[in-house]
C-alpha cells in the first residue's frame, strides 16, 4: 500500500558547502537537482524559451545556455527573465560574456578556465562582480579543454590533472574571499571521471556537478552516466547532475530523474514493474508493459504497477505492488494493494489498468 517508505540511502551524504542557484539550494542537504542545456540559439529567445518550458515539464531544474557571441549575450536578460527555472550562462573564452550574463540576471555562470585566456588575472574582476550579483560560479573543468600548463604536466587529462585545475582556479577565487562554487571534472570515459570526482570530494567541500561529457548518442550515453553517477551517488558524491546525450535535452532530464530514482535519491512517481518475459509468458509482456507505460505516462501520484507475463512470479510481484496484473490462460487477474479486484480478458488489461490506476489517484487526492 501507499505511502511507501523511501529506500536507505547507500551511504551518508558527503558534506558540501550549500549555495543556490536561484532558488534551486545545491549541496549540504539539498536533494540531487537535475539539469539540462538547451540545444537552440540562445539569441533565439523564443525558441529557447520553449526549450526551457519543454525542460521544465520533463522536471528539469536549472538550465544552462550557451553563450558563444554577443548577440547572445544581449539575449541573456529576457530568457534569465522568463524563464520558469534558473538560467545558468555557459562561458568559453570571452571574459566579457561573465560580466554580461551576471548584468543580465543569470542565476549562475558556468566558467571554462581551460577556455579562457589569462583567465586567473580576471578571477577577481568576476568574483567581485559575482559577489555584489549574489550568484555561485561553476568551475567547469573538461578533459577536452584542460588548462594548457596542466596537460603538459600530466601528459594527458588524468584525475590528478583533472582535479588540479579545479583546484587552483577555486584556490584564485578564495583569495578574493569567494567561495560559492560549485566544480565539475567531466571526462568521457566514466572510470577517469569517477576517480577524479572521488579525488575532488576528499580535497574540497564544494558542492559537485556531476557529468560524462561527451557521453555519446542516447544508449551510450545512458549507460555511461547511469554507471558513472551510480558509483559515486551511491558513496554520497554529487550534488547536481547533468546526463550529457547527443540526444534532445528533454532526453537527458529523464535519464537523469531516472538515476536519482533508481538510488532512492528521490521518491518514484511512476513504477513499472515488468518481467523479462520468458518461455513460459501467457501473454506479450513487452507490449503490455509499453501500453501501460504509455497509458500512465504524467501520472503525479507516486504507483508502483506490475506487469507480470505469467504465474509464476506475477501474484506475487503483483500483490507487492499497489496495482499489478499477472496473466495466464488469456485473462488478467487485477490486483489493487495485494487484492484481486477482478479477473479480464486479455485485451481489456490495459484499460482496466489505467482506469484502477486513475481510482488509486483520485482517492490519495482525496485523503
Ligand atoms: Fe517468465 Fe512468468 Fe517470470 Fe515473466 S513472470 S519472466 S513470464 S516466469
Amino acid at each position: 500500500g501507499l505511502p511507501q517508505p523511501p529506500p536507505r540511502p547507500l551511504a551518508e551524504r558527503r558534506v558540501s558547502r550549500r549555495l543556490h542557484v536561484g532558488p534551486v539550494a545545491v549541496g549540504g542537504d539539498a536533494p540531487v537537482s537535475v539539469q539540462s542545456m538547451t540545444t537552440t540559439r540562445t539569441s533565439d529567445v523564443g525558441a529557447t524559451l520553449q526549450q526551457i518550458a519543454e525542460l521544465t515539464a520533463a522536471g528539469c531544474q536549472i538550465v544552462r545556455v550557451a553563450c558563444p557571441t554577443q548577440d547572445d549575450a544581449d539575449a541573456l536578460a529576457a530568457v534569465a527573465r522568463q524563464s520558469t527555472i534558473p538560467v545558468i550562462a555557459d562561458i568559453h573564452f570571452q571574459p566579457k560574456y561573465v560580466f554580461a550574463a551576471i548584468d543580465a540576471g543569470c542565476a549562475a555562470v558556468r566558467v571554462n578556465p581551460g577556455n579562457i585566456k589569462q583567465f586567473d588575472d580576471k578571477v577577481k574582476q568576476i568574483a567581485q562582480a559575482a559577489a555584489a550579483a549574489g550568484i555561485p560560479i561553476r568551475i567547469g573543468v573538461n578533459a577536452g579543454s584542460l588548462d594548457r600548463r596542466l596537460l603538459e604536466k600530466h601528459g594527458k587529462a588524468t584525475p590528478e590533472a583533472l582535479v588540479e585545475s579545479a583546484l587552483w582556479e577555486a584556490s584564485l577565487f578564495e583569495e578574493h574571499g569567494f567561495r560559492d562554487i560549485k566544480i565539475s571534472v567531466k571526462h568521457h570515459d566514466p572510470v577517469v571521471m569517477v576517480n577524479a570526482y572521488r579525488q575532488l570530494a576528499a580535497s574540497c567541500e564544494y558542492p559537485l556537478h556531476l557529468g560524462v561529457t561527451e557521453a555519446g548518442p542516447a544508449f551510450q550515453g545512458t549507460v555511461k552516466s547511469a554507471v558513472a553517477f551510480g558509483a559515486l551517488l551511491s558513496e554520497g558524491i554529487g550534488d547536481t547532475i547533468r546526463v550529457s546525450l547527443s540526444a534532445p535535452p528533454v532526453e537527458e532530464i529523464k535519464v537523469g530523474i531516472e538515476i536519482l530514482e533508481s538510488l532512492g535519491l528521490r521518491s518514484r512517481r511512476l513504477e513499472i514493474v515488468s518481467c523479462p518475459s520468458c518461455g513460459r509468458a501467457q501473454v506479450d509482456v513487452y507490449k503490455l508493459a509499453d501500453e501501460v507505460t504509455a497509458g500512465l505516462d504524467g501520472m503525479e501520484v507516486p504507483l508502483r504497477v506490475a506487469v507480470m507475463g505469467c504465474v509464476v512470479n506475477g501474484p506475487g510481484e503483483a500483490r507487492e505492488a499497489d496495482l499489478g496484473v499477472a496473466s495466464g490462460n488469456g485473462k488478467g487477474q487485477i490486483f489493487v494493494r495485494g487484492e484481486v479486484v477482478r479477473t479480464v480478458p486479455e485485451s481489456k488489461i490495459v484499460e482496466t489498468l489505467i482506469d484502477e490506476a486513475h481510482k488509486i489517484a483520485a482517492a490519495m487526492a482525496d485523503a
